[in-house]
C-alpha cells in the first residue's frame, strides 16, 4: 500500500482556483440579495479546491483502507458483526422511507407508521415484552431510557429512596455509565469463579434502596446465566425491577425470551442483532421494551411524532421479514454452534479460563504457553497481517489477557477453519519467532503504534 497516499489530506491536494463543480450562470435574474453583515464571514473559508476526479480518488482510496464485514471475517466479540444483507439497504433507501421528514403530517406517511408498529410487535413477540419504544438511538441510549423508566416507576409509587442499581462486575462499561448519568448509584455484584452472578453476594446487597438490577444474558463472557429465575425473585422481593441489557440477544433469538425469565425492562441493539452496519459509532437503534403493567412509563419516553432512527428500524423490519418466523429460530443456535466450534478447536493452544459450552461468543485469556511473552495485543496485531479484523481485546476485565471472539451465525465452516488455522499458526510463531508477532502488524499502512505515547501526547489536529 502507498503510505504517502494513506496519509494525504484533501487540503494538501488543494490547488488555488481549481474547481470540481460549478453552477450554470443565472441568465434570468440580475438582482442580488445582500446578506446582513452580521451573517457574513470575515475571512474567506479555507475550503479545499480540487477537481472532481481528485476528490473521488481521495475518498475511494481512504475507503479501501477500511475493514468491514464485507471485506473479511470480523470476530469482534460483543459487537455482533454479522452480515448485513444488501436487501435491507435497498428497502431502507426507498425514497418513501429515506426522504421522510420528522414533521411530516401522519396522513402522508401511514406506511412508515405501519412498519414502525410492525417492528414493535415483532420485537415484543421475540422478547416476551408488552410493548417497545423505538426512539432511543443506541444501546447505551436504551439503557439510560430503561433506567429512567425504572426510576419513574418507583417515583410514581412515592418510593423515593430507591437510588441504587446493582450491576455485575462483568457488565459492559455502558451499564455503570448509564446508571451514573441517570443519577443512580452503582452497586457492583461479583462473579463466581465459573463466571456467573454470585447469588450469595447479591443477597447481601439487597435492601429498600435498590431500584433494580441490570443483567446481560448471555453475559459478557458468552455464558448463559444459570440463576436468572432466582435472581429475579430476590430482586422483585426487595421491591426492585429487573433490567435486561439485550445487546447479547443474538444467541437467544427464537430460543428463549427475557420476558419469560422475569425481566421487566430491556433494550435491544437493532444494529447488532438485527443487522445494520455499525462500524465507527453508528448508526444505531436501541429500542426499549417493558413487560405488561409498565406501558404507561413507556409512553413518557416515546418522543411525539418522531419514529426513531428510522433507517435502522427499516433494516430490522427487512431482516426479520426476509428470515421469517421459521428461520429466525436458526439464528441463535447457529451463532452458538459457530462459537463453540472455534473455541473447541483452539482451546489446546489458547487459555480458556471457563471451559463450558458458550453461547455466541467466548473469552480466551491469551496464549496457553505464557513463556513466549507474546500478549493478546500482539496476537490481535498479527491477525491484521493475515487479513482478519482483531477480536475484542482486554475486555471483559475479568482476565488479564482477555480476547473475546464472536464469529456470528453467518460464517461458513470454511471461513471458520481458515481463521482457526491462522490462530494456530500465530501460536506456533509465538514459540518459534516471538519477535515477529511482537512487532506486528507488518503489512498494514501503519505499523505498531505506541499506545502510551498516543495516550500521553495525542496529536489530534493536522500540523
Ligand atoms: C454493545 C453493547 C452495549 C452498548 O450498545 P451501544 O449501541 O454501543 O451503545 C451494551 N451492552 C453490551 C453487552 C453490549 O455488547
Amino acid at each position: 500500500m502507498n503510505n504517502k497516499l494513506y496519509g494525504t489530506l484533501i487540503f494538501e491536494l488543494s490547488r488555488e482556483g481549481r474547481c470540481g463543480y460549478s453552477l450554470p450562470r443565472n441568465e434570468y435574474s440580475h438582482s442580488t440579495v445582500e446578506l446582513p453583515k452580521t451573517l457574513r464571514r470575515e475571512k474567506v473559508a479555507e475550503l479545499p479546491e480540487c477537481d472532481e476526479l481528485t476528490v473521488v480518488r481521495h475518498y475511494t482510496n481512504h475507503s479501501n483502507n477500511n475493514f468491514g464485514v464485507n471485506n473479511g471475517f470480523y470476530p469482534l466479540g460483543s459487537c455482533t458483526m454479522k452480515y448485513n444483507p444488501v436487501i435491507n439497504e435497498e428497502v431502507a433507501a426507498r425514497p418513501e422511507f429515506a426522504n421522510l421528514h420528522p414533521q411530516q403530517p401522519r396522513e402522508t406517511c401511514e406506511g412508515a407508521y405501519r412498519l414502525h408498529s410492525e417492528v414493535r410487535s415483532m420485537l415484543s413477540a421475540l422478547t416476551g415484552m408488552s410493548d417497545f419504544t423505538l426512539s432511543p438511538c443506541a444501546g447505551a441510549h436504551g439503557e439510560l431510557t430503561g433506567l429512567m423508566i425504572i426510576r419513574s416507576y418507583h417515583e410514581s409509587r412515592g418510593d423515593l429512596k430507591r437510588t441504587r442499581v446493582i450491576i455485575p462486575d462483568s457488565a459492559h462499561g455502558t451499564n455503570p455509565a448509564s446508571a451514573a448519568v441517570c443519577g443512580l448509584e452503582v452497586v457492583e455484584v461479583k462473579s463466581t469463579a465459573d463466571g456467573m452472578v454470585d447469588v450469595e453476594h447479591l443477597k447481601t446487597l439487597l435492601d429498600d434502596t435498590i431500584a433494580g438490577m441490570m443483567m446481560t444474558n448471555p453475559n459478557t463472557l458468552g455464558l448463559f446465566e444459570r440463576n436468572i429465575p432466582e435472581i429475579a425473585r430476590l430482586v422483585h422481593e426487595c421491591g426492585g425491577l429487573m433490567y435486561y441489557d439485550g445487546a447479547n440477544l443474538n444467541p437467544m433469538l427464537g430460543v428463549c425470551r427475557p420476558g419469560d425469565m422475569g425481566f421487566d425492562v430491556m433494550h435491544i441493539n437493532l444494529h447488532k442483532t438485527f443487522s445494520t452496519p455499525h462500524g465507527g459509532g453508528g448508526p444505531g437503534s436501541g429500542p426499549v421494551g417493558v413487560r405488561k403493567g409498565l406501558e404507561e412509563f413507556l409512553s413518557k419516553v416515546t418522543v411525539g411524532p418522531y419514529l426513531g432512527n428510522y433507517g435502522v428500524v427499516v433494516r430490522a423490519w427487512a431482516y426479520l421479514k426476509t428470515l421469517g418466523r421459521e428461520n429466525v429460530r436458526m439464528v441463535g443456535p447457529l451463532a452458538t454452534l459457530n462459537a463453540n466450534y472455534v473455541k473447541e478447536r483452539l482451546k489446546d493452544l489458547y487459555e480458556l479460563p471457563i471451559d463450558r459450552i458458550c453461547m455466541h461468543e467466548f473469552v480466551f485469556d491469551g496464549l496457553k504457553d505464557k513463556s513466549t511473552g507474546v500478549t493478546t495485543m500482539d496476537i490481535a496485531k498479527r491477525l491484521l497481517d493475515y487479513g482478519y479484523h482483531a477480536p475484542t481485546i482486554y475486555f471483559p476485565l475479568l482476565f488479564h489477557e482477555s480476547m473475546m471472539i464472536e464469529p456470528t451465525e453467518n460464517e461458513s465452516r470454511e471461513t471458520l477453519d481458515a481463521f482457526i488455522d491462522v490462530m494456530r499458526t500465530i501460536a506456533q510463531e509465538a514459540k518459534d519467532n516471538p519477535e515477529l508477532v511482537k512487532t506486528a502488524p507488518h503489512t498494514t499502512p501503519i505499523g505498531r503504534v505506541d499506545d502510551v505515547e498516543a495516550a500521553k501526547h495525542p496529536v489530534v489536529k493536522y500540523e
